[in-house]
Formats: structure tokens, C-alpha cells, sequence
């Protein structure tokens, strides 16, 4: 039997806990976001109804989007949308299965990583060296986790920062 897809939360902090801020990002950082699209190409990403409603072009191409709400007559084109955590975790994992890859990605807001941090299996960290204004913040331990990879990437010409990306699992 193939064994059970790993769920993963990707995400980007600063410094001060901040991920988001009005409902965006507090930087724009270009080259993580084309690392951010590497990543997660191919795979069932899950994300909460504001960081869909964020999204600039929706859904993201070549993945398939799953969005958290508690509006049971929400209507997300061409995404699926679930009231149930555990159901969407589920139906991440049963898309990932069908689709042969090895990891469902969660990606924002600070209510779902915040949700699903304790089931989580791997963390694709991106540390922004900056420490902006914000109103989504995480609340993460990372004591228990081992770090497998880290790369500093020097802040590039569409970058507000330096970054740091590093890969954590349990
Ligand atoms: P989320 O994107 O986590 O969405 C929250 C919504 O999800 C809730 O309002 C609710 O939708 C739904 N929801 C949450 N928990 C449940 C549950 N248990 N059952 C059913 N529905 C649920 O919002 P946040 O405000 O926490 O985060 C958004 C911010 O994060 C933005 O600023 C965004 O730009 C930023 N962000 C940052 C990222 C980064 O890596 N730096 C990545 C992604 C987003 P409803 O209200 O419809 O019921």
C-alpha cells in the first residue's frame, strides 16, 4: 500500500510572529513566491476563505484548492469548498493519492496553520528578515521540530528582504 501523504504547512513569517496584515502580505518577496509555486505545484493545497479571498488570480493553477469555511452556501469557482477541518484534511490527502504525490500543502492563513500545526508532518519555513505591522500572527512551538534544510537567500531586486528558508520535521 502507498503510504499515507505527509501534510505540510507552508508558510512565511517575520521575525515578530507576523504573516499578514488587511487581509495581504506585509512584504513582497518574488523570489519566494516562485518558490512557493515550486513547492506546491501538483499538489492539493489547503487554505482558510480569507486567504482565498486574497489570492490575486483564483484558483492557483495546477493544484488543486481546497477552502475552509463555516458559510455552508459559500461558493469558491473551481475549488472545493468544506465546512469539516477533518473532512478537508481527508479529501487533501485522498487527492494527493489519486494524483501520486506525496504531501497536501497548507498554505494560510494564520487560522489554519494555526489549527493544523499539531498534525502536522513537515514545515516549509520561510524566515523574512523584517518585523512589519500585522494582524495574522503564528502561534508556533518550534522546539520539537528538527530542521533537514536551511538556505539564506540574499534579498533579490523584486525583494523587500533577506530570507531564510528552512525545511522542518517532527
Ligand atoms: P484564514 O485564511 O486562516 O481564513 C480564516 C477563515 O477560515 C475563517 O474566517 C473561516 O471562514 C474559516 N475557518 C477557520 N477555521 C475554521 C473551522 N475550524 N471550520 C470552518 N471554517 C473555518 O484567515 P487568517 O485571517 O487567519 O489569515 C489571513 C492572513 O494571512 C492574510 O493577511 C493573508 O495574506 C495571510 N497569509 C499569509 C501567508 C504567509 O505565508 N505569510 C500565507 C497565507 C495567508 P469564514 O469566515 O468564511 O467562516
Amino acid at each position: 500500500p502507498k503510504p499515507t501523504p505527509k501534510l505540510t504547512l507552508v508558510v512565511a513569517v517575520a521575525k515578530n510572529g507576523v504573516i499578514g496584515r488587511d487581509g495581504d502580505l506585509p512584504w513582497r518577496l518574488s523570489s519566494d513566491m516562485k518558490r512557493f509555486k515550486a513547492a506546491t505545484m501538483g499538489k492539493p493545497v489547503l487554505m482558510g476563505r480569507k486567504t482565498w479571498e486574497s489570492l490575486p488570480k483564483k484558483p492557483l493553477a495546477g493544484r488543486q484548492n481546497l477552502v475552509l469555511t463555516r458559510d455552508a452556501t459559500f461558493v469558491a469557482q473551481d475549488a472545493w469548498v468544506y465546512t469539516d477541518l477533518d473532512a478537508m484534511v481527508a479529501a487533501g490527502r485522498a487527492m494527493a493519492l489519486e494524483a501520486g504525490v506525496d504531501e497536501v500543502c497548507v498554505i494560510g492563513g494564520a487560522q489554519l496553520y494555526n489549527a493544523l500545526l499539531s498534525r502536522a508532518d513537515r514545515i516549509v519555513l520561510t524566515e523574512v528578515d523584517l518585523a512589519p505591522e500585522g494582524d495574522a500572527h503564528l502561534k508556533f512551538d518550534l522546539s520539537t521540530w528538527r530542521e533537514v534544510s536551511r538556505e539564506e537567500v540574499p534579498r533579490g531586486e523584486k525583494d523587500d528582504a533577506a530570507f531564510t528558508v528552512r525545511v522542518l520535521e517532527r
